[in-house]
């Protein structure tokens, strides 16, 4: 089942919350969308559940599956939901709380007792909780309770799954290990779903393509490689990783920085005039002695160690904090300490213009 959202304004008084937001997800696609706090992500959700109603214009369209859902009400668009903190019934079991959505359907639609003993039970092994059936909520640590929203959500076979920070309110070894765990379930189910987060890790490791939101708008949709590698807005470079941020001057196919002149990237749209420059810490590489190559000279002034890799933070001799990353392998050769002088050199710019 596709989602086709076209031209949705959301506005809360004079707040505009959503600002023309256009989007398609495909039928069996997991799409993250991602920003921080405030930039819509929750509100064009329940738009899509129908909690919420865009404002009125002509051009706004909903459709699941070519079929216009604007005007159809939440109970009818068949969604399944999980928010970050969802409330399970505290006097159900675990098996009554999954059930519990298939108990309330009207008496034509409503499956069999023993055709839903054995839908919950198919569910909870999907869930990985078949021997909790029993157990009541306040006996499930956080991330168990969310697979019991999550199979709960599932149980009236959604033709929409809609996840609400599914996963925020659970300590990060728990969230990482879950958002592994909701991609290979969707692999296995296919439903299509929408998941917000404001994590890029959780987004990158989760979704087939990403929506990067930003006040309200769409500053780019692309798949997780697209949008880390090929940022199309300062924006999503910034929110996709560190950055190390320089001013700096476009000419002729060259871009200056600092006190470095190096070509344009090919990999962008050329521009021209005052320039930002962004070089992420894993583009920077360290030396120890010049190269006879555009460098900036700088000192070490805190090395972090533990870690998959070697993060070095370093001073500019005019005066600017950078961080780079570096292989352990690397580092172990280079014999690197606090007040060590290097040279510097980014093996991979990103230019936006300014
Ligand atoms: P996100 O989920 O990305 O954090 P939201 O969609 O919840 O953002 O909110 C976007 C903006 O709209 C926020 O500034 C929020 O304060 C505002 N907002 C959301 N819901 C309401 C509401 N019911 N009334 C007024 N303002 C709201
Ligand atoms: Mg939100």
């Amino acid at each position: 089942m596709s989602i086709e959202v076209t031209n949705v304004s959301k506005s809360f008084g004079a707040f505009k919350a959503l600002d023309n937001v256009s989007l398609t997800v495909g039928a069996g696609e997991l799409v993250a969308l991602l920003g921080p706090s405030g930039s819509g992500k929750t509100t064009l959700l329940r738009i899509i559940a129908g909690l919420e109603i865009p404002d009125a214009d002509p051009g706004t369209q909903i459709r699941f599956h070519e079929e216009d859902v604007a005007r159809v009400t939440v109970g009818r668009r068949r969604v399944g939901f999980v928010f970050q903190h969802y409330a399970l019934f505290r006097h159900m079991s675990v098996f009554e709380n999954v059930a519990f959505g298939l108990r309330v359907l009207p008496r034509r639609n409503r499956p069999r007792r023993d055709e839903i003993r054995e839908r919950v039970q198919t569910l909870l092994r999907l869930v990985q909780l078949e021997g909790l059936a029993k157990r009541y909520p306040h006996q499930l640590s956080g991330g168990q309770r969310q697979r019991v929203a999550l199979a709960r959500a599932l149980a009236v076979e959604p033709r929409v799954l809609l996840l609400d920070e599914p996963f925020g309110a659970l300590d990060a070894k728990v969230r990482k290990e879950l958002r592994a765990w909701l991609r290979r379930l969707h692999d296995e189910i296919h439903v299509t779903s929408v998941f917000v987060t404001h994590d890029q890790d959780e987004a990158l490791e989760v979704a087939d393509r990403i929506v990067v939101m930003n006040a309200g708008r769409i500053e780019q949709v692309g798949t997780p490689d697209e949008v880390f590698h090929h940022p199309a807005t300062e924006f999503v470079m910034r929110f996709l990783g560190e950055t190390n941020d320089f001013h700096g001057r476009v000419d002729e196919g060259t871009v200056q920085f600092g006190s470095l002149q190096l070509p344009y990237p090919e990999d962008r749209q050329q521009i021209l005039g005052d320039a930002r420059v962004f070089v992420r810490p894993h583009d920077l590489t360290i030396d120890t002695q010049p190269k006879g190559m555009p460098s900036l000279q700088a000192e070490v002034s805190r090395i972090q160690s533990a870690g998959p890799l070697v993060r070095v933070e370093l001073l500019t001799d005019d005066g600017q904090h950078l961080a780079a990353e570096v292989s352990q392998e690397r580092f172990a050769t280079m014999l690197l300490n606090t007040g060590s002088i290097v040279y510097v050199r980014p093996r991979h710019i990103r230019v936006f213009a300014s």
